[in-house]
């Protein structure tokens, strides 16, 4: 198996903005748990749009499982977007659907039966501490409920590739430990992992790959 993630002397420029990626080369191997760190504004959340695809490269190349992500398009896009769960800075909980039902969509838009997954989900939701929340809506979740949602959404369909955006930003440090260990777990079982935090204390508790982002470039360490 290559890797799942290739950035090749990677340059990346917001319009007007002084470039945030210049030059930026990294692997993430099948199978790998690397976090992705760096100051505030160093280009983190960037880098994790480059690889969900949400954005491209100004100069270099991206590839994902293998495939330069500028060669893909229409059906094969969509391919590629599913094998990925991504936990967004800011959730995106869809906020008139019920914590189950947000976590439910992934499937249902695979075309899934209700009947089919409604266990795997209410076993999910139990496990990130949501299940007496199933019913609610994410406009009175707490910013720690809406983070374990966006989680437990994230990797409901055992994506190849879980990204994170700093995941365990809104939960008190046991609460994050605890959901790092669903990073860890499914880790062991296949999934390749990359979670872009500052938390010094979080990365100390797994033995993981560190990818320092800084002034534009990625130092492995
Ligand atoms: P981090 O996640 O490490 O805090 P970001 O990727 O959010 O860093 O931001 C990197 C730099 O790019 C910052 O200087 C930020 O202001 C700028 N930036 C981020 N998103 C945009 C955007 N959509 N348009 C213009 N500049 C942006």
């Amino acid at each position: 198996m290559g890797p799942v993630v290739e950035f090749d002397e990677v340059g990346m420029r917001y319009a007007g903005g002084t470039p945030v990626l210049d030059g930026a080369s990294f692997v993430l191997e099948a199978g790998e748990f690397a976090f992705l760190t760096g100051p505030s504004g160093a280009g983190k959340t960037t880098l994790i749009r480059l690889v969900m695809m949400a954005t491209r490269p100004t100069s270099g190349t991206v590839a994902l499982f293998g495939r330069d992500t500028a060669a893909v398009a229409g059906d094969d896009l969509t391919d590629l977007r599913r094998r990925m769960g991504v936990v967004f800075q800011d959730f995106r909980l869809l906020d008139h659907l019920t914590t189950y039902e947000n976590v439910a969509l992934p499937l249902r838009v695979r075309g899934r039966e209700e009947a089919s997954y409604r266990p795997e989900v209410r076993d999910l939701l139990q496990w990130v501490g949501l299940g007496d929340r199933m019913d609610a809506r994410p406009p009175v979740l707490s910013g720690g409920e809406k983070q374990r949602a966006a989680i437990a959404r994230a990797v409901i369909t055992r994506p190849d590739l879980v990204l994170a955006d700093e995941p365990t930003g809104n939960v008190d440090p046991p609460l994050a430990r605890r959901l790092l260990r669903l990073f860890v777990e499914l880790n062991r079982m296949g999934t390749s992992v990359l979670v872009a935090t500052h938390d010094e204390g979080l990365m100390d508790q797994v033995d993981a790959a560190r990818l320092h982002l800084r002034d534009g470039l990625i130092r492995a360490g």
